[in-house]
C-alpha cells in the first residue's frame, strides 16, 4: 500500500524541527523511518507532516566520559561499530548487532526505537535496565526523562508531541556491575519475542546492592520485573540467588500471547532468559 498524502519538512536545527511539530500538531518526525514508514504503508500511521531529522547537527555521535551519550539519530549500525563503545559498554554495540538485520542497523536509530516504544524493541529494556534517559526538547524547554517515565504503554511514551529526543544518557555504572541481554528474536524480523536486560551490582560486603531488570518482546512495553530485582537485593550473587531471581521474574508482568508464542510459553522464556542474562552478568562482574 502507498501511504497517504503528507507534507515533507528537513529542518536544519532542533529549534526549526520543534517550530514545525508546534506548527502542525498531525505532524510526526522522521529518523531511520524503520517503523514510520511501514506504518504509514499500512495507514496505521496517518500524519500530515514528516519532520525530517537527518539535516539537524548535532543529533549523531558518541561521546564517552563517565556517562555515555548518545545522539538521538545515531543508528544502530554506529554503535555496532564504536570502538569507544565497545571498550566503555561493549553490550551497547553487542545488543545493536542484534537488531533485525544490517538494513535495519543502517537507518535504525537510538532515539526513534526508544521514542516508537515498540513493546518488541530491544534498546528500550536495555536503556531501562541500565538506568538510562532520554533529553526532549519543545517548546516548554528541555527536560531529562528517565527510562522509568519514558515508558507508558504500547507505542506510548511521555513526550509531548512537540517534544523531540535529542539525546540517550547511559550513565557510568558503579563498580562491580555486570550486565547482559538475552533476546530470542523472531526468525522473520529479529524483534524480540522476549529479551531481558540485566544489571546488577555487587556491593562491598559481596551481597547484590544493586538489580535492575527489564523485559521486552512479552509485556505491552518494556516492563521493570521488580520480584525478580527484589530476589536478588541483599543476597551474594549466586546460583540459589540467581534462580529464586529466574523464578520470580514473570510475577507481576502482564505477559501476552500471539499466534507466535503463548502468554505461558512467553513466561517460561522470561524464566530461562533471565536465569541466563543473571549468569552472563555474573561472569562479567
Ligand atoms: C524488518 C525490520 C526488523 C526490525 N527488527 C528490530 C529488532 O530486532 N529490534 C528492534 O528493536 N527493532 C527492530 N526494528 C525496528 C527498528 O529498530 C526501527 O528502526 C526503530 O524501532 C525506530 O527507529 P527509526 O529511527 O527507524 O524511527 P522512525 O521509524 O523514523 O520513527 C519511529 C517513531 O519515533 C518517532 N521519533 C523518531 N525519532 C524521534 C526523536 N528523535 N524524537 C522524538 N520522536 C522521534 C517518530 O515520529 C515515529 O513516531 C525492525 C524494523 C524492521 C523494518
Amino acid at each position: 500500500m502507498f501511504p497517504s498524502q503528507f507534507d515533507y519538512h528537513r529542518p536544519s536545527s532542533v529549534a526549526e524541527a520543534i517550530q514545525f511539530l508546534q506548527n502542525d500538531p498531525d505532524a510526526k518526525i522522521l529518523a531511520g523511518g524503520h517503523s514510520l514508514i511501514p506504518a504509514m504503508k499500512l495507514r496505521l500511521a496517518v500524519p500530515s507532516a514528516l519532520v525530517d531529522l537527518s539535516q539537524v547537527d548535532g543529533l549523531r555521535g558518541i561521546a564517552v566520559n563517565g556517562d555515555i551519550r548518545i545522539g538521538a539519530m545515531t543508528t544502530y549500525a554506529q554503535l555496532r561499530d564504536s570502538d569507544a563503545l565497545k571498550a566503555a559498554m561493549p553490550l551497547l554495540s553487542e545488543v545493536a548487532n542484534n537488531v533485525g538485520d544490517p538494513q535495519v542497523q543502517s537507518r535504525g536509530t537510538l532515539g526513534g526505537s526508544l521514542a516508537h516504544a515498540d513493546p518488541a524493541a530491544d534498546f528500550t529494556a536495555v536503556v531501562l535496565a541500565l538506568g538510562g534517559s532520554v533529553k526532549a526538547v519543545g517548546t516548554g524547554g528541555e527536560r531529562e526523562i528517565s527510562a522509568d517515565d519514558l515508558f507508558v504503554d504500547l507505542f506510548t511514551t511521555s513526550l509531548n508531541p512537540d517534544e523531540v529526543i535529542t539525546e540517550v544518557t547511559i550513565p557510568n555504572p558503579a563498580a562491580r556491575t555486570g550486565m547482559a541481554y538475552q533476546k530470542r528474536g523472531h526468525p522473520a524480523s529479529g524483534y524480540a519475542v522476549v529479551g531481558v536486560a540485566v544489571s546488577v551490582t555487587v556491593g562491598d560486603d559481596g551481597n547484590v546492592s544493586d538489580a535492575r531488570i527489564a523485559v521486552t518482546g512479552c509485556t505491552p512495553k518494556a516492563t521493570r520485573a521488580t520480584a525478580a530485582e527484589q530476589a536478588l537485593v541483599g543476597k551474594p550473587l549466586n546460583e540459589a540467588s540467581i534462580d529464586a531471581a529466574a523464578k520470580a521474574a514473570p510475577e507481576g508482568l502482564d505477559i501476552n500471547g500471539d499466534h507466535y508464542a503463548s502468554a505461558e510459553y512467553r513466561a517460561h522464556l522470561v524464566e530461562v532468559d533471565t536465569r541466563r542474562a543473571l549468569e552472563a552478568a555474573a561472569k562479567a562482574l
